[in-house]
């Protein structure tokens, strides 16, 4: 049976045009089907302009170390719409480069939404129907809004990058990625911040003594940051101002309420019932090993699966998708030591188990090395953060099973680490190194 396309993709993000590329490239014919914008969460409105508003913000406390250094730094004026649209029209650049990768490779775009029509069939906006040999769900996930009065009075960080002015101040209602990133961006850009979540603990899944770490800076900095707040609901008050309702905690007022209350797989209106696609409870696409659906020819990867949310496993589930599928090459991905970090003031990264998880799963065996520092250049610029370094071994080997680190860059440091870490080196092979020196990252050879 012959078909329009080998292959259609619903969603034009990291994922999906990855995975259009590899199978463009192994010969299939190749169509992407996308709603909003070239480019999906990450480009447009994640990971890259929020990582251009942290260089941003990164300015007010260098501007004022540099008094430190020497500089005379006066007159100094920070203003958000012209960050804003240079950020955009740098995401504009991206997102063109996102479209002629697509190109280059002969892929048939259709700027507009998809929806399953049966196992080989997708229905356009348009009312066009097309058939593709196999399909490949690649839609992403969208921000989650907690079910309370007045939730419509938030945004999320899909307006955020939007905003006309900046607030004086602004509720970030949640604890995790996004919450904290925004709390550091906001805080340097002036705006009185404070962060509310519903539990005892921020940023599950890391090391809770630098997360611990965390919360000590940013509220030496001046976050307000409050744990077990029970938000009831938000309503608007006099003169624009928004009212939240933290019940025992007391009524707020502010200027903003942002939800970074996690993301949910966009699964919504794709009619993946009409075709038996099966979802699980969180509405994630259900997918085995190889990302097929519960139906043959029907593939999911990234957000969408809700395995992990992050957009390099994305981009090597899509790649390891088009090898299987298109070029005779079933891959598999690996999802053990994912390095991750949290872009916040200071920034945390991770990789491997965290003491807590190593306690569980090794008891007795674990060692845990730790440095406690004040980075040289925070001595001069006489900032008291200090920096914390923590490596995790098990057994005789001292094999190194985590690795995790807050402080200046310690994205850019964990990243190296994370190869000798996914390589099952041991702390010897650390210790055998030579420090350069000096630099923050020689820490992570001098541990006793
Ligand atoms: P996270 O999963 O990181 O954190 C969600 C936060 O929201 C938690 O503090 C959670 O609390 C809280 N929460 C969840 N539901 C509710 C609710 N109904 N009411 C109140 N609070 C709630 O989600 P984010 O939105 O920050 O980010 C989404 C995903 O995007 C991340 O998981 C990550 O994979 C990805 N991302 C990655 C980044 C990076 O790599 N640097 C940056 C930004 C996003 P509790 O802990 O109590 O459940």
């Amino acid at each position: 049976m012959t078909h329009d396309f080998d292959l259609f993709i619903i969603g034009a993000g990291s994922g999906g045009v990855r995975a259009a590329r590899v199978a463009a490239q192994h010969g299939a014919s190749v169509a992407v089907a996308e709603e909003y914008r070239v480019g999906g969460t990450c480009v447009i409105r994640g990971c890259v302009p929020k990582k251009m508003l942290v260089y941003a913000a990164h300015f007010a406390e260098d501007l004022h170390d540099a008094v430190g250094f020497g500089w005379d730094i006066t007159g100094k004026v920070f203003d958000w719409s012209r960050l804003r649209d240079l950020v955009q029209k740098d995401v504009t650049r991206l997102e063109g480069l996102y479209t002629q990768t697509l190109e280059h490779n002969h892929a048939t775009i259709f700027a507009e939404r998809a929806t399953l029509a049966g196992p080989n069939r997708v229905r356009l906006a348009s009312g066009q129907e097309v058939s593709a040999k196999h399909i490949l769900i690649a839609t992403g996930a969208r921000p989650a809004i907690p079910d309370i009065p007045g939730a419509e009075l938030g945004i999320t960080s899909n307006e955020i990058f939007h905003l006309d002015k900046l607030p004086q101040r602004a509720v970030i209602v949640g604890a995790g990625y996004i919450a904290n990133e925004f709390a550091g961006i906001l805080h340097a850009f002036g705006v009185q911040v404070m962060l509310v979540t519903r539990g005892d603990r921020m940023l599950r899944g890391y090391d809770c003594e630098l997360v611990d770490r965390l919360v000590h800076i940013s509220r030496d900095k001046g976050l307000d940051m409050r744990f077990n707040f029970p938000l009831k609901g938000i309503a608007r008050g006099d003169d624009e101002c928004l009212i939240v309702d933290g019940g025992a905690q007391g009524r707020f007022s502010t200027d903003l309420v942002l939800f970074a209350t996690g993301r949910v797989p966009n699964t919504q209106g794709l009619d993946l019932a009409e075709v038996d696609v099966a979802l699980d409870k969180a509405g994630a696409v259900v997918v085995d090993d190889y990302s097929q659906s519960s139906v043959p020819g029907i593939y999911a990867i990234g957000d969408v699966t809700n395995r992990v949310q992050l957009t390099p496993v994305a981009i090597r589930e899509g790649h390891a998708f088009a090898d299987t599928v298109f070029g005779g090459m079933p891959r598999t991905v690996d999802y053990t030591h994912i390095p991750s970090a949290v872009f916040a003031n200071p920034p945390l990264a991770g990789v491997g188990l965290t003491e807590e998880e190593a306690r569980i799963a090794h008891g007795e065996a674990v060692h845990v090395y730790r440095s406690d520092f004040r980075p040289m250049r925070n001595v001069v610029a006489g900032r008291h953060e200090r920096g914390l370094y923590k490596m995790i071994t098990a057994g005789p080997e001292e094999t190194v099973i985590g690795m995790h680190l807050i402080g200046p860059d310690s994205a850019e440091i964990l990243q190296v680490a994370a190869v000798a870490v996914k390589a099952g080196l041991s702390k010897t092979a650390f210790d055998d190194t030579v420090a350069l020196h000096p630099s923050m990252a020689e820490e992570l050879v001098l541990l006793k």
